[in-house]
């Protein structure tokens, strides 16, 4: 469901010339005695320094106390479309946001439809008053441990004077990594280590002293860019007006307009508004395992899970989402010696392949589509992954152990999907259709949930629970037909 990607292996780098700090000519400015962490040091608080006066100067910086920000997203699903290559598919999303950053309060709101996905939500952190908010669902529900830095992150990330306020404050954390030219100008490039999440590399342009690049490394999926342009001055502050995000080189996120604001007051974005139905918070997401049923587990945490299946003399493995060795471990706790024979992935998207390496490293043989076989050994890394194709319906049988693989696509949300169905105990395992939360009320369909429970009348499977890569729930028939039948539920059909 993530908008990263992992597809693209090798990474596309239009920066070509990188010019490490120890060649660097400019190295005369510098104390030939001075170690290489000290110049690194030295020179960075020297862009730092120019940067800040780029940006609006340290007096208007200080002074930038709160912040508004309104867009459209064009966003390309990179290695999230209907189909794993190019071309991408593209959709529109609006997102708001306003900043707090004396007191750390943030608010956002999202909408959008996305990859069979419909959506209306919005954030609001502010300490004991914060709340998570849907709109289709006509749900609130308290946030027990509101995090401001994970939550603020995303939108302090490309709004460069937020950035700029964050150098400031952390600059000690700062190195100057060298000197860097892409598309005809020069950059100076200088880390920033945020409170949460991977280094920042910023580039700042060498004529300006502005921040008009910046890249993190997200492992499993890659390089992320970020690309500042069209700076304006808003009371003194310099902000740039467009924004572009790359994946590993592909152009993944594109805002032509952004409205924004400094220092007004964001209180009339924290009110809840009172139609809508407050629910018990959501519970701690921690990792663990739950035996759904006899030697069939359920384990993962943080919004990912994998279901095992114990068979007369292996285990069967389905889900590929990141975390995979992590669950092989804690299986082990349960199923000591028994190998894993398959490791089933549901569908090629990015976050739904990691786990092939996890597999590949344990000689697993890998169930997926033919179509996927490109992505899915790309995911496998350097090791040698063993496939097997699926196409419309596979029978993993043993001993009195039955999985049923269905193919239940093209839905709403991806051309070819997997599910599996263990007849015999009425259990299905489905991944991105079934969006159950941890807790609380099912939300309204959204059309891959009504593609979903198309596809399974047409199958005519006899089950009473519904388990999901993405929520520790076990759910039912009955929580399937609440989605379906909820009055905000979505009215676009299958495809
Ligand atoms: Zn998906």
């Amino acid at each position: 469901m993530s908008g990263t990607n992992i597809e693209v292996i090798e990474v596309k780098r239009r920066i070509t010339t990188v010019v490490a700090a120890v060649a660097l000519g400019a190295a005369g400015a510098l104390m030939a005695a001075d170690s290489l962490p000290l110049q690194a040091v030295n020179k960075a608080n020297e862009v730092i320094d120019a940067a800040i006066e780029a940006h609006g100067g340290a007096e208007a910086l200080a002074g930038l106390k709160t912040y508004v920000r309104e867009s459209d997203f064009k966003n390309y699903a990179v290695g999230q479309s209907l189909k794993p290559g190019k071309p991408w598919d593209e959709n529109i999303s609006q997102n708001f946001a306003a900043i707090d950053l004396e007191n750390e309060i943030f608010v956002a709101r999202n909408s959008g439809e996305t990859g069979g996905f419909t959506f209306n939500t919005a954030t609001i952190i502010n300490g004991e008053e914060s709340f998570q908010l849907n709109y289709r669902g006509q749900t609130v529900a308290p946030i027990a441990q509101p995090d401001y830095n994970t939550n603020a992150g995303p939108t302090v990330r490309v709004t460069p004077a937020l950035l700029m306020k964050q150098l400031m404050d952390r600059r000690h954390t700062s190195h100057w990594l060298g000197e860097v030219e892409a598309e005809g100008a020069r950059y100076d490039v200088v880390t920033l280590v945020m409170e949460v999440g991977p280094a920042l590399s910023m580039y700042f342009n060498q004529d300006n002293h502005r921040l008009e690049k910046m890249e993190r490394v997200l492992p499993p999926f890659g390089q992320v860019e970020y690309a500042f342009l069209d700076y304006e001055m808003v009371d003194g502050i310099a902000l740039s007006k467009r924004f572009k995000l790359y994946v590993n080189g592909d152009v993944n996120l594109v805002i032509d307009d952004i409205k924004q604001q400094v220092n007004v007051p964001i209180e009339p974005y924290l009110e809840v508004p009172a139609n809508l139905a407050m629910i018990p918070a959501a519970p701690p997401n921690d990792f663990g395992s739950n035996e759904i049923d006899e030697g069939v587990f359920l384990i993962g945490g943080n919004g990912a899970y994998g279901l095992f299946v114990e068979m007369d003399d292996h285990v069967v493995a389905i889900g590929g989402t990141q975390g995979v060795a992590q669950r092989i471990a804690e299986l082990r706790t349960h199923i000591p010696d028994k190998p894993i024979r398959y490791g089933v992935l549901t569908h090629h998207h990015s976050d739904h392949i990691p786990g092939t390496a996890d597999y590949a490293a344990e000689g697993v043989t890998v169930i997926t589509f033919r179509e996927n076989e490109e992505v899915v050994r790309a995911a496998a890394g350097a090791n040698e992954v063993e496939l097997q194709f699926v196409e419309e319906h596979l029978t993993l049988e043993a001993g009195d152990r039955r999985i049923e693989l269905y193919n239940i696509g093209p839905t709403p949300h991806v051309e070819n999907m997997l599910i599996a169905y263990l007849p015999e105990e009425g259990i299905i395992f489905e991944a991105d259709h079934f969006p159950q939360p941890p807790n609380g009320p099912m939300p309204p369909a959204v059309p891959a949930t009504i593609g979903f429970a198309a596809a399974l009348n047409k199958l005519d499977l006899d089950y009473d629970r519904i388990v999901g890569a993405h929520s520790p729930r076990v759910g039912s028939p009955a929580d399937l037909n609440a989605m379906l039948t909820h009055p905000m539920a979505s009215s676009a059909g299958s495809r």
